[in-house]
């Protein structure tokens, strides 16, 4: 039985849907809320981030503006950005994109951007209040997962959870979300021993690695629901035909690259009762997400 898709996409314009009308509220009041976003480098995958990010902007009526500092900027520079945004009444939503060059000091860049702006949610505060389940501003990608379980009717208390990956961005924060809604979960990472035998345990696993198609069947529990997080570019055209449906090849073989995720889909789709799709699963929560914690930010936190 093939498993039911959660779509991403479906979910974040609903998010978007109800937005529109905290944004004319605010609009009632004279606000419009704004995002600043600082983009350091020139790299692809990070432009091409941005652009959603702000096209989501476009669509809701956020203002949105972006600073481009070139790929051998230092330090100083970039905290000159987050300074200026920390300061501007009409920037309520300050985004640091990443990664940043190496000669970049990221904890501090992500260190100065004032709490009530940080709209990732990455700051040691943000964090600590997550940690301690009082949220103010919850990274994108993990919130944007909890809204898809709980709107499509994942029982999430009580079940077995696991997380494949625990970086801050998204292992980390989705376990404490789980956790905080009841969820058993357990955190498996590159030094986890014998990992299909954990995440078979999984009635709820989320894939977050960065290597595609590492899920297989062997991974997954008969039924269980399997998010993928995984946004990985393809280029070996044996692994890309194996990891997509024959509908998109057409497409892969003009672009010359697969965007796939840590899940080989056509295997595990038989033994999960539901699973996410990339593209269209949690990319587009993401950024719904990132709009929803600017609007709040602009009403006050
Ligand atoms: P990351 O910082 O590179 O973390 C990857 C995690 O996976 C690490 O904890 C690592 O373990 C673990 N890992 C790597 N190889 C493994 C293996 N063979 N077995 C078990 N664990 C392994 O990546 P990230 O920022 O969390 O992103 C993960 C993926 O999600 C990427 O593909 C990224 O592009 C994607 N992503 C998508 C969105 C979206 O909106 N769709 C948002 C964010 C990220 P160690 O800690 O031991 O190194």
């Amino acid at each position: 039985m093939a498993a039911r898709l959660l779509s991403g996409t479906a979910t974040a314009g609903a998010i978007e849907d109800e937005l529109k009308e905290d944004i004319a509220r605010l609009a009632a009041r004279g606000t419009r809320p704004g995002l600043g976003v600082l983009l350091v480098g020139d790299d692809p995958a990070s432009t091409v981030y941005v652009r959603s990010k702000t096209r989501a902007c476009e669509r809701l009526g956020i203002h949105h503006e972006t600073r481009r500092l070139p790929a051998e900027a230092s330090t100083a520079d970039a905290l000159a950005v987050v300074e200026e945004y920390n300061r501007r009444p009409d920037v309520h939503g300050v985004l640091v994109q990443l990664p940043l060059p190496r000669q970049v000091d990221a904890a501090r860049v992500l260190d100065l951007v004032d709490p009530g702006k940080d709209v990732d949610g990455f700051h040691p505060e943000n964090v600590g209040r997550l940690v301690q389940k009082r949220p103010r501003f919850v990274p994108c990608t993990p919130a944007g997962i909890m809204e898809l379980l709980a709107r499509s009717g994942v029982e999430v208390a009580g079940r077995r959870a696991v997380v494949l990956g625990r970086s801050d961005i998204v292992g980390k924060p989705m376990a404490l979300l789980l956790l905080h809604a009841d969820a058993t979960v357990t955190v498996c990472h590159s030094r986890t021993r014998d990992l299909p035998s954990v995440t078979r345990e999984a009635d709820l696993l989320v894939a977050a690695v960065g290597r595609a198609g590492l899920v297989g069947a062997g991974h997954v529990k008969p039924g269980a629901v399997v998010v993928d997080v995984g946004m990985n570019r393809v280029e070996d055209p044996a692994l890309a035909r194996r990891l997509v449906p024959a509908e998109r090849w057409p497409e892969v073989e003009k672009k010359g690259y697969a965007l796939v995720g840590d899940v080989d889909a056509p295997a595990v789709a038989p033994v999960a009762s539901a699973l996410t799709p990339v593209p269209g699963g949690v990319g587009p929560l993401t950024i719904a997400l990132l709009m929803r914690n600017t609007v709040r930010a602009a009403a006050g936190g």
